[in-house]
């Protein structure tokens, strides 16, 4: 059994074969997917897709790229709609120095404020971090990012990065492109990490793993992920899918009992 931490099955390239692609994933293990809402106009979308799937949770924030449409209608639909049982988590929310689409002083406040309504909600945070470390690590630090943990979805930073992450009780997210031929750098920090830290995830329909590379990305591929950390860290393929699917189900709190 594995679990795709984090996909985007409300955006377009799903529209025509939802269905397919959520068979598929439970075809290939994959039983629990988690879809995240990035935006105003598709979290309705991503709520409708986990009522209809069972196996499906959602996460509903606004992206760093959509920072600058936050308004004052925003947060009260947010706060509405992550009451909703299938909402396992907040975001993804965070900083994106790579593309900038949204003026960088406005991405930073609209971080710290998401993570103000993450707590009131009492949901764990998704953080998406690119080409922003330092700036990423100083607001989880002055929030402290300790009190409500989380995850740092597909991971860029530096291994020293990813070990002060872990100390603040956050997960590692390990997207598809730790199968690329030019990925050492990122296989040498994930062959230190401990497994009891690391998630698998696809950010589906993005960043699609070997031998799918240039394709749509779907949950399914999540396997080939998992195998790749497996490899790396000259572990069972077995016990990487359950420690993550063990830590998914921790940091969203599905554990029963
Ligand atoms: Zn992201
Ligand atoms: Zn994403």
């Amino acid at each position: 059994m594995l679990i795709d931490s984090h996909a985007h099955l409300e955006m377009p390239e799903f529209k025509k074969d939802l269905d397919g692609v959520i068979q598929r994933a439970k075809e290939s293990g994959v039983n629990t997917i988690f879809t995240v809402g990035t935006e105003r106009k598709d979290w309705k979308r991503a709520l409708e897709i986990a009522h209809l799937h069972p196996s499906v949770y959602a996460i509903l924030g606004v992206h760093p790229h959509n920072a600058k449409e936050i308004d004052d209608q925003t947060y009260p639909i947010l706060r509405k709609l992550c009451r909703d049982e299938k909402v396992k988590a907040y975001g993804e929310i965070g900083l994106d120095f790579f593309r900038n689409l949204s003026p960088r002083d406005v991405q930073l406040k609209r971080f710290r404020e998401q993570i103000g309504v993450a707590k009131e909600l009492n949901l764990p945070i998704v953080v998406h971090d690119r080409e922003a470390h330092q700036a990423t690590m100083e607001v989880l630090k002055s929030e402290k990012a300790e009190e409500y943990g989380g995850i740092i979805h597909c991971f860029s930073g530096n291994y020293e990065m990813a070990k002060e992450c872990i100390e603040m009780g956050f997960y590692i997210s390990v997207p598809g492109t730790i199968t690329f031929r030019n990925a050492e750098r990122f296989q040498e920090i994930v062959k230190k990490l401990p497994l009891e830290s690391l998630l698998v995830e696809t950010d589906a329909p993005f960043l699609t793993p070997f031998p799918f590379r240039g394709k749509r990305n779907e949950p399914s591929y999540v396997k080939y992920t998992a195998q790749k950390v497996a490899e790396i860290k000259k572990a069972p393929f077995e016990k990487v899918a359950e420690m993550t699917t063990e830590n998914a189900l921790q940091v969203y709190r599905l554990k029963s009992g």
